[in-house]
């Protein structure tokens, strides 16, 4: 009865910026479940070994290269998906970046870079896949959000508007897409090690050891972290749960600073 709940044999999932970092994370915990696998991105070497690395799991794996942000890109890489693999049943908005600027820094270009990158392209992918889900009878579509869709941050205002605004996206395809049996929740991350925030330990002084005080987990992140949660939000274990943002962050965001300095002198 358990495995059964959490089986994802036969299933077919997209996963954007699934050739790095926190995707290939749940990309890995997908394909052990039994899901195949296309993978999207931009570089399509990274794509490539991470296709590899998942059809050694026993699965069929593909990359794809596709830029998110741009609509025919994303259209295409949709059709050549279902007609590779057959069917789609996950889709997991996974791709973002971010450029560490204050608000008065920012400039417009990168602005939409960014909102472009994390929130529209969850809606451009999103609403490309809803038909074939409708059709199939159901499916599940997983955003990634991040602490900042709770804090704001001073280095990253278009960074936290997009992560904000993930969450309301996902609350309102929830809702809309319900009736077709499509749930839709959203993943909080905290600071996970990847390529992203290694750039981050290097531009933000004390980054490192202030993330380590404000977590009661006491570590880091790392991608398999988010296996289990991308399992259990692609599988049937959580056909009544929907736009929720689950926070899988070692306590991140339930520990005050302060308590945290407190509790530990
Ligand atoms: P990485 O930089 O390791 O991965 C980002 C991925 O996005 C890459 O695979 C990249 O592939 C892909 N990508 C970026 N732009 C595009 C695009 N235009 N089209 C297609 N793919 C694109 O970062 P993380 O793994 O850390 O981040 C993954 C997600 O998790 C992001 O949404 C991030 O905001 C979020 N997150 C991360 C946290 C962390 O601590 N690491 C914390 C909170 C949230 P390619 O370069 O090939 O295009």
């Amino acid at each position: 009865m358990t495995s059964r709940l959490f089986d994802l044999g036969g299933k077919v999932a997209i996963v954007t910026g699934g050739n790095g970092g926190i995707g290939l994370g749940m990309a890995r915990g997908l394909a052990d479940a039994g899901a195949d696998i296309a993978v999207i991105g931009r570089n399509q070497a990274k794509s490539d070994a991470a296709a590899a690395d998942l059809g050694a799991r026993g699965v069929r794996a593909i990359s794809v290269t596709a830029d998110v942000t741009d609509k025919a890109a994303v259209a295409a890489m949709i059709d050549r998906v279902a007609h590779e693999l057959g069917r789609i049943d996950i889709l997991v908005n996974n791709a973002g970046i971010n450029i560490r600027k204050p608000p008065h820094s920012l400039e417009i270009e990168e602005w939409h870079s960014v909102i472009d990158t994390n929130l529209t392209s969850a809606f451009l992918c999103s609403k490309a896949v809803h038909p074939a889900m409708k059709a199939a009878g159901g499916g599940k579509i997983i955003n990634i959000g991040s602490m900042m869709s709770i804090f704001g941050a001073s280095f990253a205002p278009a960074y936290a508007a997009s992560k904000g605004g993930i969450v309301q996206f996902t609350r309102s395809c929830a809702c809309a897409w319900a009736n077709d049996n499509i749930q839709v929740n959203a993943i909080l991350p905290g600071w996970i090690d990847t390529d992203l925030t290694r750039r981050a330990r290097e531009e933000i002084d004390g980054l490192h050891t202030r993330v380590l005080a404000r977590t009661p987990a006491a570590r880091w992140g790392e991608i398999d972290d988010f296996a289990g949660i991308a399992v259990f939000l692609a599988s049937k274990a959580s056909d009544f749960t929907t736009g929720t943002a689950i926070p899988v962050d070692g306590g991140f965001s339930i520990m005050g600073r302060r308590i945290c300095r407190s509790a530990s002198s």
